[in-house]
């Protein structure tokens, strides 16, 4: 960032809130907060909810021209009557920091990409600082989203793991979660994973953001009951859902460096 200001760049980052999602909300309030922290130049745009397909677009189009922004981020999901797909197809790859838009998910693919989905990232990075080794470890990622089950599964094979990804038709989910080394969660269903579904000693990654009966933050995962039965585990809130802010920035400063050509 400070070899960025030397050389005259500011990074800019936009994001964009259609609606009045409140979960959205604080999504992209924490976002804000992120970018003032590291000195990230940011716009954000809240529109209404009767927001047009033709407005939305006129919006991300002047964004894609606009020197300032490195960065776009538009908050999903979008109000119903928006096409996510369109919107996302008209975001300029180069400044795609979600890294939805093909091209980006084509090169997740490959492995040879600028960006990686937030969240997935933000997990690899949590492996990786955690002493974690992938090379030949059973990964299992249960949910095949493209924002988080589908990248996730990639970069572990990347990492060369044997993954497998279990989604709502896979059978005896149990005898699959139980082979896992390491377990990532990313179904959307509070406290779906137990004690009986983790093999003892196993990484296991929560990815959920969910309420429980009471209406409190949880994780996909039954934290008190597979806490004893993991050798790791990650806490919901405190452990996915920061990385994924932080994998956000990241993105930004590489949009950034690529805009300035200086990597
Ligand atoms: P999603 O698009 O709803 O996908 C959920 C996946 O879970 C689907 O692939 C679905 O299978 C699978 N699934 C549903 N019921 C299942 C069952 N009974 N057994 C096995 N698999 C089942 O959700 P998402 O966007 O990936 O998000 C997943 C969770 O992560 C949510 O709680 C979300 O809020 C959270 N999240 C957190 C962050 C963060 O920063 N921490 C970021 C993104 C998402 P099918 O494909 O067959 O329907």
């Amino acid at each position: 960032m400070e070899n960025l200001k030397k050389e005259g760049k500011q990074t800019g980052l936009a994001v964009v809130l259609v609606g009045d999602d409140s979960a959205s909300k604080v999504y992209v309030s924490n976002k804000e907060k992120a970018c003032e922290q590291l000195g990230i130049y940011s716009e954000k745009y809240t529109l209404p909810e009767n927001t047009t397909e033709e407005e939305l677009l006129s919006l991300i189009h002047k964004l894609n021209d606009d020197k300032k922004i490195d960065g776009i981020l538009v908050q999903l999901p979008l109000p119903n009557h928006l096409d996510d797909k369109v919107i996302i197809d008209n975001i300029r790859p180069d400044k795609d920091v979600d890294a939805f838009h093909p091209v980006n998910v084509g090169k997740i693919m490959i492995g040879d990409f600028d960006f990686v989905p937030c969240t997935p990232a933000g997990i690899m990075e949590l492996i990786k600082e955690s002493g974690v080794p992938v090379e030949g470890k059973e990964c299992v990622v249960i949910g095949r989203s493209n924002i988080v089950g589908k990248p996730m599964s990639m970069l572990l094979l990347h990492q060369n793991g044997t993954v497998t990804i279990c989604h709502s038709r896979t059978k005896n989910l149990s005898d699959v979660t139980k082979k896992a080394d390491i377990l990532v969660a990313a179904v959307g269903i509070p406290k779906f994973v137990t004690a009986d579904m983790v093999k003892p000693g196993a990484v296991v990654i929560d990815v959920g953001m969910d309420r429980d009966e009471d209406g409190k933050l949880c994780g996909d995962v039954d934290f008190s009951s597979v806490e004893p039965v993991a050798g790791a585990i990650t806490p919901v809130p405190g452990g996915v859902g920061p990385m994924t802010i932080a994998m956000l920035m990241r993105n930004t400063v590489t949009a950034s460096k690529n805009h300035k050509q200086i990597i």
